[in-house]
């Protein structure tokens, strides 16, 4: 049954897939909201560095997860945290090389995912990440798992880096892609994979724009049949 907000997309896909781009732009197309789980699991790490804690003491860091209030602003583009605004911040270099071991505890991503499911349970979302088609939500309307060869997507995160200022070369920033996949799709708990119901989209030789609009037709059919399905009752 259709939700009264709208359907749920949910978009998995590995880093620097252009997985935030597409999501925003497509979340405004259909005036949905838009969420990168992303930056939630790397304000942890921020919080964690800045507190001293490992990502291996379990206790302390379920005691910080519980204490951080998320808060997406500028339609999904700046991530709050305890009402600091931490969006560049959790973008840095050592929160990119250190976020994905936080990422890989079980307690950590129980918290996140529980919030996760709040915010988007009512639908009218594009919801981005690594778990959104497996454990966030399974029974999305509409599964997109989006990619591109790495090499192609070390370069597209250099460039966005790059015109934000930061000092970063290409080998750095490949490395970094290429490791986090690796951690990642390896883990126990929610791995990044794809589900048999994705529809897959390799970007490689993608613009933007046409990623968008491939997503942005098929939510449409999605929303469409599902009205014509509830106008039958
Ligand atoms: O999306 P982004 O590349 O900013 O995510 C940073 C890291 O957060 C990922 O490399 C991954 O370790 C973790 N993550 C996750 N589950 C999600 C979203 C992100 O484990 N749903």
């Amino acid at each position: 049954m259709i939700k009264k907000k709208g359907i749920i997309v949910a978009i998995d896909g590995p880093a620097g897939a252009g997985k935030s781009t597409t999501a925003r732009l497509l979340a405004e197309k259909l005036n949905y909201d838009y969420i990168d789980t992303g930056a939630m699991y790397r304000a942890v790490t921020l919080f964690a560095l800045r507190n001293d804690i490992k990502h291996t003491e379990t206790e302390q860091l379920v005691k910080l997860v519980s204490s951080l209030n998320f808060e997406f602003k500028n339609n999904g583009t700046e991530i709050f945290v305890n009402s600091e605004n931490v969006s560049e911040q959790i973008r840095s270099a050592e929160v990119s090389s250190k976020v994905s071991d936080y990422s890989k505890i079980a307690e950590v991503r129980e918290i996140l995912i529980q919030k996760q499911y709040e915010i988007g349970e009512h639908g009218g979302i594009v919801m981005e990440g690594r778990d959104i088609t497996t454990a966030v939500f399974p029974n999305a309307e509409l599964k997109i798992f989006l990619t591109a060869d790495l090499d192609v997507r070390a370069y597209r995160r250099l460039i966005e880096m790059r015109n934000k200022g930061q000092k970063i070369d290409l080998e750095n920033v490949r490395n970094n892609l290429e490791t986090r996949d690796k951690i990642d799709s390896s883990r126990d708990v929610n791995p990044l994979m794809i589900t048999e119901d994705s529809i897959i989209i390799d970007t490689t030789k993608l613009t933007v724009d046409q990623q968008v609009e491939i997503i942005y037709n098929k939510a449409k059919e999605i929303i469409k049949s599902l009205n014509l399905h509830s106008h039958h009752n």
